[in-house]
């Protein structure tokens, strides 16, 4: 039997503790179905000591007697105060992992004497051996401290796949790090590291703060900064909020008998759009890509050089993150580890290395297709209607389910037609529709009728698709029951015949943030029919550079008559814009 030892993060706001059992990966409940304890100690009113959750829910009212984030503290010779008492940043950040400690033993029923810990690669020597005698003092041998982009790397498994050169990004509570690794035979090297030690998803919380703030001040003339308590269940309302509005698109924050006001109950109730909220913290996310260059050009490589990018603590699940990103670096980040236990995983790889055991894989299961649906938007400076719109994203751990926000483009739209998609281009129509369905019955509203669209994915590969329209609440869904396991293999033919067909049918998708519609006014059909053409001509010219010459030919004539037929009747148009489409499919599109 090999010895245990455990692997902790013990991180600046959230801590946890994972142990490698036969050949699995567990991070430790601190409390059953929680596995996240928060970095924070205090002294209750009966003088008994506070660890994580409790200890979180008091800091507001006696930030005197708690202490946070002693991480950042940690290698420095001053003292830290609580209730009245002076303590060593090693003493306290001692008290989490003596708690962590404790929670491991009572799991798994024996003592717990052996510990890797993880801290950032930017530690210096004097905050490494801090962290060393905070596990001493709290009973802990610590055989190793190792990185935390290096435990990353070791939970995405990324040292098997050869040599390569990663980026781990890692966006926690309040810091963020960014380091350039060079994975090679198992051996995890840190190139570089950049960051911001007082940048996370609390900045995120404090804009939809303010955010709420100014709408108390506006609408009740309160400013709610004066009341502790009130800041306190503030605080817990935004961060659920943008804990929302990272699978959907509109949150509200709500808190009922926040205030009093002349004896008057005050209640928080105020929406705030994934739009809206992406806007207030884009600046923080550009200033986290500045520190991306800065550690490339550290490490002395370029965008080019990286091979994947491994997303890190619990803000990495913001939408926007994931998606600038995505542009600037142009790779699809890996996101299919739980970013908030990564690094404890990977720290329990580690201690399961050093016990002599066999490093355990990481099983996770993730789709491996991307799923969403159409709509109209902007595709190469031209509105086209069959933008796809990725809604689950391949690798995605599953179950998963994300809503995104579509409108309606006419005034009085009744229905909207919803197509679901899987495959991973940019022109809906080269993807392979796997279902669609129409919800109708829409309220008689101006264009911009919101609707929200749901994709559920579960763990058996059933999809489901849900459109709501937001002001009514009215539903109509589709099920898809093996979305993962049915559309495998080469589909192009039916893909071609779904494409040729839809052409055939001239029926628009929706596109935030426009929906098109099977029901609408003649001069919307004028205009829909347009936008139609438009994309068909966009589609052939794209067809045009891969033509051979006779074809190219055809093909011109096709677009010529095609854009002749723009100013004519709706009934000329149509009959070029068949006669166009014809030709795109015996020209195998
Ligand atoms: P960590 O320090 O890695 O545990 O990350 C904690 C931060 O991640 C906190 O600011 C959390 O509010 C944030 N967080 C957790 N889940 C989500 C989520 N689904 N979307 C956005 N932020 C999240």
């Amino acid at each position: 039997m090999t010895e245990i030892i455990v692997g902790i993060d013990l991180g600046t706001t959230n801590s946890e503790v994972a142990i490698v059992r036969e050949g699995r990966v567990e991070v430790i409940p601190v409390v059953p179905g929680v596995r996240i304890l928060p970095s924070l100690v205090g002294v209750a009113d009966d003088g008994s000591l506070l660890v994580g959750e409790a200890a979180r829910n008091q800091y507001a009212l006696h930030p005197e007697r708690s202490v946070r984030s002693i991480k950042r503290r940690m290698g420095e010779f001053a003292s830290v105060q609580m209730a009245g008492k002076d303590y060593s940043p090693q003493e306290i950040s001692a008290m989490i992992l003596r708690r962590l400690r404790d929670i491991a033993e009572a799991h798994l029923g024996e003592p717990v004497g052996k510990v890797v810990i993880t801290v950032p690669a930017y530690f210096s020597d004097a905050q490494r051996q801090a962290t060393r005698e905070a596990g001493e003092i709290a009973g802990l041998e610590v055989v190793r401290i190792i990185n935390e982009p290096t435990a990353a790397a070791l939970a995405y498994e990324s040292c098997h796949s050869g040599a390569r050169k990663a980026l781990v990004y890692d966006l926690g509570g309040g810091t963020f790090d960014v380091s350039v690794v060079n994975l090679e035979s198992d051996v995890v090297e840190v190139l570089s590291s950049h960051g911001n030690n007082h940048l996370g998803g609390d900045d995120f919380d404090q804009k939809l703060i303010s955010f709420a703030t100014d709408h108390l001040r506006e609408r009740h003339d309160i400013d709610v900064g004066q009341h502790p308590l009130a800041m306190a269940r503030l605080q817990h309302a935004a961060e659920a909020a943008k804990i929302i509005l990272s699978s959907e698109p509109y949150a509200t924050l709500s808190e009922e008998y926040l205030l009093e006001k002349d004896g008057v109950p005050i209640h928080l109730s105020v929406e705030v759009s994934r739009n809206e909220y992406e806007e207030m913290i884009e600046p923080y996310i550009a200033e986290t890509l500045d520190a991306v260059h800065i550690a490339l050009s550290g490490a002395g490589l370029t965008v080019a050089d990286i091979n994947e990018i491994l997303l890190v603590g619990g803000a990495t699940r913001t939408p926007l993150v994931q998606r600038r990103l995505e542009q600037e670096l142009g790779m699809q980040p890996r996101a299919e580890v739980d970013p908030d236990l990564c690094v404890a995983m990977g720290a329990a790889i580690q201690a399961a290395v050093i016990a002599g055991g066999q490093a355990p894989t990481v099983l996770i299961d993730v789709t491996p297709y991307t799923f969403g649906t159409s709509a109209l938007e902007y595709f190469n400076g031209q509105m086209y209607p069959f933008c796809f719109v990725p809604l689950i994203r391949k690798n995605t751990p599953i179950p998963v389910s994300r809503s995104e926000g579509f409108c309606t483009i006419f005034d009085g739209q009744s229905k909207v037609d919803i197509h679901v998609y899987q495959g991973e281009d940019p022109d809906a129509l080269n993807n392979i529709e796997i279902g669609r369905f129409t919800i109708e019955g829409l309220r008689d509203a101006p264009a911009g009728n919101p609707l929200v669209t749901t994709f559920s994915l579960d763990v058996n590969g059933i999809l489901e698709v849900t459109s709501r329209e937001k002001e009514t609440g009215l539903v109509h869904s589709i099920t898809i029951d093996n979305a993962i396991s049915r559309f495998t293999g080469d589909k192009l033919a039916e893909a071609r015949e779904r494409i040729d067909g839809l052409f055939g049918e001239q029926e628009g998708a929706d596109r935030q943030p426009v929906a098109t519609t099977t029901e609408a006014s003649p001069s919307d059909d004028r205009r829909r029919l347009r936008v139609e053409a438009g994309a068909l001509i966009e589609k052939a010219e794209r067809l045009l550079a891969r033509a051979g010459t006779e074809d190219a030919e055809d093909l011109v004539n096709g677009i010529e008559v095609v854009k002749n037929q723009t100013e004519g009747s709706d009934a000329d148009l149509k009959v070029a814009m068949d006669a166009l489409a014809d030709l795109l499919y015996y020209l195998d599109v």
